[in-house]
């Protein structure tokens, strides 16, 4: 026996690693990134600031001015503290560290973020998937029940939900809130696009943590996400948050981003239009059905057992798109589309309406 296999978690090794195609000369709509860039001149002062930093130094430990520029732009209240993270992906692996007694369970909507599944298995905690209805919105009472049959320390729900793009019923959210034992996180990574905001679950309940993250708003190469809660939760984590995980380039690009936020919010407003529009378009194509979207996605069924098919179609015209199909049973034939730019969108529309044609002649 090697000893590879000999050493190796099993469970570990039973995995296989975050798959991330190659998209070299695609038009990218697959990952939930901001299509824009910034103007040149915000670009030129940006670089010009990054020569200046002393980049053989470590960064703030703490990186306090960030975190006061997040407050600002976010509304985050004085009562709550923040904590940073390489991509909010880094905070849920804080808190699964430091919840991950033996035989501890992490419980969320499925189908869901997959990391939350990926970190309970890295950390070694039991992960418990509770089936949404077949619409999406939330099975409360399947959710109540596993909730008191497992009593999960920690429970995520994604607001909106990826990869699915809905918003769940409020009244779903508070009685899960009001029977979960554990820490319950609302992950609000696509607060941007919606115009929900559940940062004031944090005054009312000490059991609840507020996950966003700047990837969907334009940074996704920075990765920077930020975890909003009272200072007795944050105060644990922050033990074990490995030191400098915000590096020097991250803190002065997110700074400068956060101060020129006006510039993100044009864009992230420009995908909010253009989210209706393409919304609009998809439903003309033949077959399709098109699902509500609060995020910089649309969730998308082919007629059955259309959806790889449609897929390879649009790759072979250079257009990555993500296909849910063979993951969860939930999303059998489901294509998800990032809103890009007007014009990749309308790429993308007469591309589909040209497969869905070729494909119903035979
Ligand atoms: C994209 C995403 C994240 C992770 O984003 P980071 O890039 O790691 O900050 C977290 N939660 C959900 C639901 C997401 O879709």
């Amino acid at each position: 026996m090697s000893r590879v296999k000999k050493l190796v978690r099993q469970e570990i090794q039973d995995l296989s690693a975050y798959p991330v195609p190659n998209s070299e000369g695609m038009t990218k709509l697959d990952a939930m990134e901001n299509p824009y860039t910034w103007p040149a001149v915000a670009k030129e002062a940006w670089a010009e600031m990054l020569k200046t930093l002393p980049i053989n130094r470590y960064p703030d430990p703490q990186a306090q001015h960030v975190k006061n520029e997040l407050r600002e732009v976010m509304g985050v209240g004085d009562d709550f503290d923040i904590l940073l993270g390489n991509g909010s992906d880094e905070l849920i692996q804080l808190l699964a560290m430091a919840l991950a007694k033996p035989g501890a369970t992490i419980l969320a909507p499925e189908p869901g973020f997959v990391m939350y599944k990926m970190i309970a298995t890295f950390c070694g905690m039991n992960y418990v998937g509770v089936p949404l209805t077949a619409d999406f919105e939330l099975d409360e009472s399947a959710m109540l029940a596993a909730i008191k049959e497992h009593q999960p320390e920690l429970i995520f729900l994604a607001q909106p939900n990826n990869p699915t793009g809905n918003l769940w019923s409020q009244q779903s959210i508070d009685k899960i809130i009001e029977l979960a034992s554990g820490v319950v996180v609302i992950d609000e990574a696509y607060t941007a696009f919606t115009d929900a905001d559940y940062l004031d679950l944090l005054e009312k309940h000490e059991h609840v943590l507020i996950m966003r993250t700047l990837s969907k708003v334009g940074l996704a190469g920075l990765r920077l996400g930020l975890l909003v809660g009272r200072s007795e939760w944050l105060n644990e984590l922050e033990k074990i948050r490995l030191p400098y995980n915000i590096n020097i380039l991250t803190q002065a690009s997110a700074l400068f981003a956060l101060e020129h936020y006006d510039m993100l919010l044009v864009q992230t407003e420009q995908i909010r239009v253009d989210r209706l529009l393409l919304m609009r378009d998809l439903d003309s194509v033949k077959g399709l059905e098109v699902f509500p979207s609060e995020a910089n996605f649309v969730l998308v069924r082919t007629p059955a057992n259309m959806a790889r098919n449609w897929f390879e179609e649009l790759k072979q015209k250079n257009i990555l798109i993500k296909c849910l199909d063979g993951g969860h049973e939930l999303l059998k034939d489901c294509l998800r589309i990032t809103v890009g730019t007007t014009d990749q969108n309308d790429q993308l529309v007469s591309a589909l309406a040209e497969i869905s044609l070729s494909g119903s002649v035979h």
